[in-house]
């Protein structure tokens, strides 16, 4: 079946007898056994739910994975698939992360013992392999930078070395990029952002294609407990319904505001891998069927980031991406806030750059803002 017919039905609904059109919300926490030693197969819902069962079917599905396990935020989910590792584990990650994946790696992981190495190219991963490596965690493209990493190529140094290759394919969905296909172990979602596509609930995936692996993450998660509330996951089960549709017109804009972008005089650099002149075009061209939705740009002062910001008016200056509002971000002050200096400027995270999430508004009102924002 297509991705865009997947996204409107999701997985046959298998708990509900009374022909409902739309997945109705399980808001119980705890499920009564038929008998003693017999379950339903629904326990409690930290551990099972069937609203969520719906929703992470959907998105495993959507991703040609075995299962998914839904959390109350993509953090939480990140959080716990560190849980698999333990002191002295080493994990190798793209040089330019979602700040707070960063923060979670520096401030916390590293504190329980796990060691990160951050590398920006396939060839540069496979240099930081010691004894203790088990994992490879990448982002592509990556938050603000738009890199784009050969999925293929790091999935072929996994395998070589026994490493488990976790993706994040928060920017560009299921419906851009399917990771699994390409080799990847385990696939990550911020799922408040595009999969929820309405920047009004927060949620994160873990999707998986062994068993194996997702025994253990099963187990963490019902053990450490950031599951989804099941109102939010029919939220999210809403979302996906116009997945498809919102990734086309998203994409569509933003090529329009690219090509707007690349004209004006006080912008320095367009971020966007849908350009040719992106140094990873070819790759891009090769993995993805899309390049998405997400622009960064630098203009040519901090003056004029700071007045954008604050004169933008349709499009909202604000964390966050992937919804139908179209959102403006300040990088080294929100999303990478926590970076230390030195490493965001090295990464080019700097006064003078600006990310933007093109949302659902009509492309002519979206550069008739920026206009006025730019003060032309
Ligand atoms: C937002 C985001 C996260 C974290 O997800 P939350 O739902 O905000 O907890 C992780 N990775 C990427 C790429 C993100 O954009």
């Amino acid at each position: 079946m297509d991705t865009s017919t997947i996204c409107v039905h999701g997985c046959k609904k298998k708990f509900d007898t009374t022909g409902s059109v739309a997945t109705p919300i399980f808001a119980s926490a705890t499920f009564a056994h038929p008998g003693v030693g017999q379950s339903t197969g629904f326990d409690y819902s930290r551990s099972l739910n069937p609203t969520n069962v719906h929703l992470e079917d959907t998105v495993a599905a959507l991703e040609g994975g075995t299962e998914a396990i839904a959390f109350s935020s993509g953090m939480a989910a990140v959080s716990t698939l560190m849980e698999l590792f333990s002191p002295g584990d080493h994990i190798i990650t793209s040089d330019d992360l979602y700040g707070g994946t960063f923060r979670l790696f520096e401030k916390v992981s590293q504190k329980n013992g796990v060691k990160f190495s951050y590398a920006a190219t396939p060839k540069d991963i496979e240099k930081e392999v010691t004894k203790s490596t088990k994992a490879v965690f990448i982002e592509t493209p990556s938050n603000p930078m738009m890199h784009v990493i050969d999925i293929a190529a790091v999935a072929t140094i996994a395998k070589k070395h026994n490493l488990i290759f976790i993706v994040d394919n928060t920017f560009l969905t299921p419906y851009f990029q399917k990771p699994f296909s390409l080799g990847a172990d385990i696939i990550l979602h911020s799922g408040t952002k595009y999969l929820g596509g309405h920047n009004d609930t927060l949620s994160g995936f873990l999707v998986v294609k062994s068993n194996d692996l997702l025994e253990k993450l099963r187990f963490i998660a019902k053990t450490t407990g950031g599951c989804l509330s099941p109102f939010d996951a029919f939220l999210i089960i809403r979302g996906i319904k116009t997945l498809a549709i919102r990734m086309e017109r998203s994409q569509e804009t933003a090529k329009k505001i690219v090509s707007w972008l690349l004209e004006q005089g006080t912008v320095k650099k367009v971020y966007y891998p849908g350009l040719k002149e992106h140094p990873d075009y070819e790759i891009s061209l090769r993995q993805t069927s899309g390049f998405g939705g997400m622009i960064s740009f630098s203009v040519q002062n901090e003056q004029t980031a700071i007045k954008i910001l604050e004169s933008v008016k349709v499009i909202k200056y604000a964390e966050s991406l992937g919804g139908v509002e179209s959102l403006m971000t300040y990088p080294m002050l929100q999303t990478h806030a926590d970076l230390p200096e030195s490493d965001r400027r090295a990464r080019g995270i700097d006064e003078c750059l600006l990310r933007l999430s093109v949302g659902l508004e009509a492309a002519d009102d979206l550069i008739a803002d920026l206009k006025q924002a730019f003060g032309n």
